[in-house]
């Protein structure tokens, strides 16, 4: 399928659209005039919502928001933001806004002050720690906290309270990514940046619905398209999306049966001379996951994965394989892009190794045009957790807990004992809320999240967060979460508090305070240090008073690491259009290429001649996995026949709490709905907008059908965005067992009208 110039064109249009969407019924006449006047101050930051972190102005007036646009000087948008980033400033003012504490009462929440809600959590924290022990309690965070939020947290919790019950809802989106970036390179995030999309020549996106997920970076796909007529696109991914209006080749895979097709593209890639045997033979290793084994055992290994094989599993052509596989051997350049279609499943780490493995075959990394590159979905994904250690198994600064020299590292920075960390890795997200249920935890500390709605197999965890204590930060209210929660704090949103967000490209990006809070809100770093000092622990947090005194704690861990941030004082951050790591000083202009010479980490001496040393492996080299063809947990079967996948919309984001406050948002699509194929529909006697009952082995939802030539036939399709409709309680919580990360993209369903 090769896209024509009209179609280009519509595509370009459709993107420009959903992008810069009517930008004149976004400002109303009345703040547009405003806007004008004098007097507006407009104050440096980046978009509150996906990971693509684009850079936006916010306009301030007389201590009010008066309007949003992009930031020109940001380089990942140039000015543009789309349709969620456009309306961020009312999200500010929105009426759901939380202004005081509440407590749970009689079973009611009830306004309180914030010595009775502080000192209620403290005492009630304590009393379970004397009782049951450090591991009854547990934090939950947030990739949409700011690292300084997160690692606060993470101290609190490990080195003080002495858990590494320390977990958050990027376990249900990117842990996989991480596990794929871990196991293959050593080290966790892209080797790459988005300046390799404009130098790029064909795209492989998996798993990904980029136009309307992360669409600025849709929108420098279709630019980098229309400046070189060359560019190729191919995506697999078993439903059309907007993204397809500039694909020149789609595979519909089978919901989780495609890592045969991607053993079948690097079989064909070795068999028909694509491989850089140079590069092979000087920075890759092979495994089979549990021992090394040699090229030719992978080469063995291939043999059963021909096209015709991966075809007949994915239920796709062998032609579009093999044209895929001579797309990519054939471009002088190449970058792979996925999301949630590729992390959120059983073999979501071993997928993400099947992508690298390509690009190690081919060299086609390290270099300009060329990555490997994980698309993150929430702004602060990479920076707060994955970099700032709050996810269970991680320390701050790319260290593990199972490390003992980590543990002593942090243990010196936080001056408490070398033991007071435990060795062991906590519960993990789907094991926390599970502990709860069975009332092993007892105490939950959730921040800037919603795992009332977010989480899998929804009716399984529930009871267990009403019958823990669970405190909220939030600051919107109700969400399902703070609904069912024992005390909720108020706390500041989006430019009400500075601080630092690292986005998908490695980039941390400081984002300024240019409001008051709302109400009596307060930062939630100022919450947890308050908590921290009712309990007992003043000396390790009385004297962080700003987010730029935790800041420059968090800088310690960072120095001498892969991810060093030393150079990223908040002096720089505020001038620059953030920095991408490592930058190790506060000359250095960051990091395009990791594990290359640009890389002031490259260890010259021990690479030799090399391109690529990647350092944090044994003999600076990348793993290429041998990895078994795994299909879903989940199964079709005879009683539920159809496949069931989820994600998101252009409009929405996560669970609502923010867009779903956003009338012009909420008119696209006001109404939860199942994408049936047309096909589909006729033969199980469906209209367009009929009610239907949609059931999996955990429940089921009744919903308007929506009929409409997107998923591939025997699949359907439910964005998982309204609240009164959680589709979460039909979606698998199955996980994968090396990131321990949910499998939301395929369960079994079967649907009836209601
Ligand atoms: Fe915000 Fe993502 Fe849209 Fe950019 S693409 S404006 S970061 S939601």
């Amino acid at each position: 399928m090769s896209i024509s110039r009209r179609d280009f064109l519509k595509a370009s249009a459709l993107t420009t659209a959903a992008t810069i969407i009517g930008v004149e019924s976004l400002v109303d006449n009345k703040i547009f005039a405003a806007a004008l006047q004098e007097g507006i101050v407009w104050h440096k930051s980046v978009c509150r919502f996906c990971g693509v972190g684009c850079g936006v102005m916010l306009g301030v007036k007389d201590g009010k928001p008066l309007g949003i646009k992009g930031d020109k000087e940001n380089t990942i948008n140039a000015g543009l933001l789309c349709v969620k980033g456009f309306y961020l400033h009312k999200v500010i003012t929105a009426k759901n806004r939380l202004l005081y504490p509440l407590i749970r009462k009689n079973g009611k929440l009830e306004r309180a002050s914030w010595d009775e809600a502080l000192n209620l959590v403290a005492g009630k924290f304590k009393e379970i720690l004397e009782k049951n022990g450090p591991d009854a309690l547990a934090y939950y965070g947030s990739g949409q906290a700011e690292t300084e939020e997160s690692y606060l947290a993470g101290k609190l919790f490990r080195g003080f309270i002495g858990t590494n019950n320390v977990d958050g809802n990027p376990r249900l989106c990117m842990a996989s990514a991480a596990g794929g970036y871990i196991s293959t390179f050593g080290a966790d995030e892209p080797i790459g940046t988005y300046d390799d999309i404009d130098y790029c020549d064909l795209f492989l996106l998996v798993g990904t619905n980029t136009a309307e997920a992360h669409p600025v970076i849709f929108d420098r796909l279709v630019n980098r398209k229309k400046k070189s007529p060359n560019c190729k696109i191919i995506i697999i991914d078993p439903r059309k999306t907007p993204t397809n209006k500039i694909a020149d080749l789609h595979i519909m895979v089978k919901p989780g049966y495609d890592l045969a097709v991607l053993h079948a593209i690097a079989r064909l890639l070795i068999k028909d001379g694509y491989a850089d045997e140079q590069f092979i033979k000087d920075s890759v290793v092979f495994s089979n996951g549990k021992d090394p084994i040699s090229y030719d055992d992978y080469k063995k290994f291939l043999e059963k994965y021909t096209p015709e094989y991966a075809a007949e599993q994915a239920e796709v052509q062998a032609e579009d394989i093999i044209k895929i596989a001579k797309m990519f051997g054939e471009s002088p350049t190449a970058m792979s892009m996925w999301t949630m279609g590729v992390n959120q499943r059983t073999a979501g780490v071993f997928l993400n190794n099947l992508i690298h493995n390509i690009h190690l075959l081919t060299g086609k990394l390290g270099k300009p045009g060329c990555d490997s590159f994980s698309l993150t979905g929430q702004p602060n994904a990479c920076g707060g957790v994955r970099e700032g250690g709050t996810l269970t198994q991680l320390l701050p600064g790319h260290r593990s807990v199972g490390n003992e020299q980590h543990r002593k590292e942090v243990a010196a920075i936080w001056k408490i004992a070398p033991d007071k960390i435990q060795p062991k890795v906590g519960k993990h997200a789907v094991a926390m809320f599970e502990a709860a249920a069975k009332g092993e935890i007892k105490g939950l500390y959730v921040l800037c999240t919603n795992p009332a709605q977010s989480l899998p197999n929804l009716n399984k965890y529930i009871q267990g967060m009403k019958d823990a204590f669970l405190v909220v930060n939030e600051s919107f209210f109700p969400t399902e979460t703070a609904k069912i929660a024992d005390v909720v704090f108020p706390v500041a949103f989006w430019g009400e508090k500075e601080g630092v967000y690292g986005c998908t490209e490695r980039r941390s990006q400081y984002m300024a305070k240019a409001l008051e809070p709302a109400g009596e809100a307060k930062w939630d770093g100022e919450v947890i240090i308050e908590i921290a000092k009712r309990m007992g622990y003043a000396e390790g947090f009385q004297y962080l008073k700003t987010p730029e005194d935790v800041w420059n704690e968090y800088l310690k861990f960072t120095a001498g690491k892969d991810m060093d941030l030393s150079g990223a004082t908040y002096d720089r951050l505020k001038k620059l259009r953030g920095l991408r790591w490592p930058v190790p000083n506060t000359n250095h202009p960051g990091t395009w290429h990791r594990f290359t010479k640009e890389d002031p980490f490259f260890p010259k001496d021990k690479a030799g001649d090399k391109r690529m040393y990647f350092y944090a492996k044994p003999e600076g080299k990348a793993v290429i996995f041998a990895r078994p063809n795994k299909g879903p947990e989940e199964p079709t079967s005879t009683e539920y026949p159809i496949a069931l996948t989820t994600g998101r919309i252009l409009e929405q984001w996560h669970t609502m709490t923010m867009t779903g406050q956003i009338p012009e948002l909420l008119r696209a699509n006001p109404n939860p709905y199942v994408e049936i194929n047309p096909k589909d529909a006729q033969s199980w006697n469906i209209q367009n907008k009929d009610k239907v009952k949609v059931s999996t082995k955990r429940g089921s939802l009744v919903m308007n059908a929506k009929v409409i030539d997107r998923p591939r036939r025997g699949t359907v399709f439910i964005p998982w965005h309204w609240p009164e409709s959680l589709t979460n309680i039909l979606t698998n919580d199955a996980v994968d067992a090396v990131s321990k990360e949910p499998e939301y993209k395929v369960a079994a369903c079967k649907i009836e009208k209601a």
